[in-house]
C-alpha cells in the first residue's frame, strides 16, 4: 500500500501555493544580476533600521524559545490599537491566523464565503479542513456583499472579506461594511483581513478593530507588508476575547520566533517609517498609473501597496517576458484571471524600471501573434 492510500482526501483537493518567485531564484536561472521583485507587495523600502537592530539583538539570545504569549509585542499592539492584550492573537503571519481559525472553527459540511478573486489563504485553509469553499464573483472584480450575503445559508460558518482585496486593491467602505454585517446571522464568523490596512489614506475606510465588541469579527493585520518585516513572519488577530481564547489555545506554543517578536515591537515605534514607505507608495502608484495609461492598458484604482492590469496577451507570457528582463511580477492567473497582471508599487527607479521593461515586451509581443 503506498502513502496515496493513506493520505486524507481534503490535502487532494489543495492547489499548492505558487509564491511570488525569489530574486535569488531568477538571478541563478536565467544568469541575470539586476532583479527586482514586484510579485509580493513587499516594501520597497526595507524595514525599518530598529526593527533590524532589535532583531540583531534578538539574534544573541536565540537559544532561549520565544516567548510564547508574546507579552511585549501584545502590550505595543494594545496600546497602538486601544484595546486589551487579551483581545490580539499573533502568529506566524497572518496566514498563521487564518489557518487557526479554520482549525477552530471548521468543520465537513461547514460553508466558507469568499469572494472570487481573492487572497488564496482562505481557500486553502477551508480545504484544509474539508469545509466547502463558496466563491462569489463581484461586478468588477469588487467584492459583491448584497451577494456575498444573500449565499449565506444554515450551514455557512465563515466569511472572509479582504479589504482592500488582493489582487484587486479595491475598498469596501464603512456604510456597507456596517449594513452586510447588520445583515448576517450572529452564527457567522466575519474575517476582516486588513493587511494593507495601513496604506489606505481614505476616510470612508472602516476599521475592523471597531467591530470586535460584535463577538464573531475577526480583523487581521500584519507586519509583512508596509512594516517591511514579511521575511519574520508576525501577524495578529484582533477580536473579542472569547474568540481570541479559542485561537490561542490552537495555536503552538511557541508560533513567534524571537526576533519577529521584538523587531515587531520595534518597528510598531519607528512610525516615521511607515510614513516614509506611505509617502513613497502615493507617488509611486501616481507613475505607474500614468505609465500603466500611457502604455494604453487599463487598471483597477487601488487603496493598496500593488495595482492590477488587464494586458492584450496572456499573463504568463507577459510575466514570462518580464523575467527575462529582470521585473517579477504576479501573473493573476492563479487568481483566475489569465490576462491580468498584479505589480507591486516599487520605489521611483524599479517603478521606472518595470515600466520600461513592459514598454518593450508589449512590443516584443505585438509580433507574436498571441493577442
Ligand atoms: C500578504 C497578505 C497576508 C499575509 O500576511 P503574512 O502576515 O505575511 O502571513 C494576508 N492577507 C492578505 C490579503 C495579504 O495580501
Amino acid at each position: 500500500m503506498g502513502v496515496d492510500q493513506l493520505i486524507r482526501q481534503e490535502i487532494l483537493g489543495i492547489t499548492p501555493y505558487v509564491p511570488g518567485k525569489p530574486i535569488e531564484e531568477v538571478q541563478r536561472e536565467l544568469g541575470l544580476e539586476q532583479v527586482i521583485k514586484l510579485a509580493s507587495n513587499e516594501n520597497p523600502l526595507g524595514p525599518s533600521a530598529q526593527a533590524v537592530q532589535a532583531a540583531v539583538q534578538a539574534l544573541t539570545e536565540v537559544h532561549l524559545y520565544p516567548d510564547g504569549n508574546c507579552y511585549l509585542l501584545k502590550e505595543a499592539l494594545a496600546a497602538h490599537l486601544g484595546v486589551e492584550p487579551a483581545e490580539i492573537v499573533v502568529g506566524n503571519g497572518c496566514d498563521e491566523i487564518i489557518k487557526l481559525v479554520a482549525e477552530a472553527f471548521f468543520r465537513p459540511g461547514d460553508e466558507v464565503i469568499v469572494a472570487d478573486p481573492t487572497f488564496g489563504e482562505y481557500a486553502y485553509a477551508t480545504q484544509l479542513m474539508g469545509a466547502r469553499l463558496v466563491k462569489v464573483k463581484g461586478e468588477g472584480l469588487a467584492h459583491d456583499l448584497e451577494k456575498m450575503a444573500a449565499a449565506v445559508t444554515p450551514r455557512t460558518k465563515a466569511i472572509f472579506i479582504c479589504n482592500p482585496n488582493n489582487p484587486t486593491g479595491t475598498m469596501i467602505k464603512r456604510t456597507a461594511l456596517e449594513e452586510f454585517l447588520a445583515r448576517i446571522p450572529r452564527q457567522v464568523l466575519v474575517i476582516i483581513d486588513q493587511a494593507y490596512f495601513e496604506y489606505v489614506e481614505d476616510p470612508v475606510y472602516p476599521n475592523g478593530v471597531d467591530y470586535k465588541g460584535d463577538g464573531r469579527v475577526l480583523t487581521l493585520r500584519t507586519f509583512s507588508k508596509i512594516y517591511g518585516l514579511a521575511g519574520l513572519r508576525v501577524g495578529y488577530g484582533v477580536g473579542d476575547r472569547e474568540l481570541i481564547a479559542y485561537l490561542n489555545r490552537t495555536r503552538e506554543p511557541f508560533n513567534v520566533n524571537r526576533p519577529g517578536q521584538l523587531a515587531a515591537v520595534a518597528a510598531l515605534r519607528d512610525q516615521a517609517h511607515v510614513v516614509r514607505s506611505l509617502e513613497v507608495n502615493r507617488e509611486g502608484k501616481e507613475q505607474l498609473y500614468q505609465g500603466l495609461a500611457a502604455l494604453g492598458l487599463t487598471y483597477i484604482p487601488s487603496f493598496a501597496n500593488f495595482i492590477l492590469f488587464a494586458t492584450p496577451y496572456p499573463a504568463s507570457a507577459v510575466f514570462q517576458a518580464l523575467l527575462r528582463k529582470g521585473v517579477i511580477v504576479r501573473s493573476a492567473e492563479i487568481f483566475g484571471l489569465p490576462r491580468q497582471i498584479r505589480v507591486t508599487i516599487g520605489t521611483r527607479q524599479e517603478n521606472e524600471r518595470f515600466l520600461t521593461a513592459l514598454a518593450t515586451v508589449l512590443e516584443e509581443l505585438k509580433g507574436g501573434g498571441l493577442a
